[in-house]
């Protein structure tokens, strides 16, 4: 299109790549000493049961407090850790720091006792050969029972690689771990991998929930959704629920959780430790 616009077009295109490029080298660079920095905080979002709106648990979501650019969200830097390899080491931060974090608030809070942890897993750190051990590790240290840890991994090509996560995930499940799929509908998930992995929930990607309130068809594949999950034996969480009205149709058709603005933004762990405060 550049050059079709003729040559003034060309400086502007090059001066904004020039500007992206340096943007980015800068924040790859910054992102390496963001852990040590301890620049690195985790927000929690609540998930809720879409019958009494109780809370069950808690998905980790991470932000990044750059020293100069304020808070920067992950849809900004985890594409750069995960094409550096930094996902590796930003993601099992987050894994000790959320466990950590739950099993510091199942103590103090013992009515909570039931309350899991969500944390997002990238593909890359699915290939990792020392996951398992990792994962074992951070459960010892931290005193988390398995089962109080959800692991959601999203669709992706590489998943496609179902022997290597296959096996991997198997082996989570065994350990008592829950494992969700994540934005489902928006990945390239075939059905048949779908129905040979050992996940326990399915999260409806929020572009059906919420392109469902324009049109009344656009309902049908949130509906085919939840009833795919149902019938592959999985619990189903609806993602980015806004409004009343899409959190009575979800729960009317059977979609046991909900997560979304409506019921609660992510939080600090300050606010969320209120929270389950005043929820005694
Ligand atoms: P996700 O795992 O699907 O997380 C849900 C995202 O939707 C969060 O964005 C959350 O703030 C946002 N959200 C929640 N409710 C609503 C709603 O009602 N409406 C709308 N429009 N949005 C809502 P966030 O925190 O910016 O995270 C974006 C993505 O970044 C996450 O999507 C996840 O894929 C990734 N991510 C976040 N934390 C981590 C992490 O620790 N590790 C990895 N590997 N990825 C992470
Ligand atoms: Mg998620
Ligand atoms: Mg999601
Ligand atoms: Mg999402």
């Amino acid at each position: 299109h550049a050059k079709q616009a003729g040559k003034g077009c060309y400086e502007v295109f090059d001066t904004t790549m020039h500007l992206q490029t340096v943007t980015r080298l800068q924040l790859d660079t910054d992102l390496r000493h963001a852990i040590e920095r301890q620049e690195f905080e985790l927000y929690y979002q609540p998930i809720c049961d879409a019958q009494t709106r109780e809370l069950v648990g808690l998905e980790a979501l991470v932000r990044w407090r750059h020293p100069s650019q304020g808070m920067i969200p992950p849809s900004r830097f985890i594409p750069i850790a995960e094409e550096t390899g930094l996902i590796v080491r930003i993601g099992q931060w987050v894994l000790e720091q959320a466990c950590k974090q739950l099993a510091e608030w199942r103590s103090q809070f013992p009515h909570m006792a039931h309350l899991t942890v969500s944390v997002n897993l990238s593909s890359r750190q699915l290939l990792q050969v020392n996951l398992l051990e990792q994962i074992h590790q951070i459960l010892d240290r931290t005193g988390l029972p398995p089962d109080c840890l959800n692991l959601e991994v999203t669709e992706n090509p590489v998943m496609q690689d179902i022997k290597i996560a296959g096996a991997k995930l198997r082996h989570l499940r065994n350990m008592g771990i829950q494992l969700s799929i994540d934005d489902f509908g928006t990945g390239y998930s075939s059905l048949s991998y779908l129905q040979r992995l050992p996940f326990s929930t399915l999260k409806i990607d929020r572009m059906f929930v919420q392109q469902a309130t324009h049109q009344m068809e656009s309902w049908d594949i949130a509906k085919t959704i939840i009833l795919l999950g149902h019938r592959l034996g999985m619990t189903v969480v609806a993602e980015g629920v806004e409004t009343e009205e899409q959190a009575r149709l979800l729960q009317n058709l059977g979609c046991e959780y909900l997560q979304g603005f409506l019921l609660a933004d992510p939080m600090n762990s300050g606010a969320i430790a209120d929270l389950l405060r005043l929820s005694l």
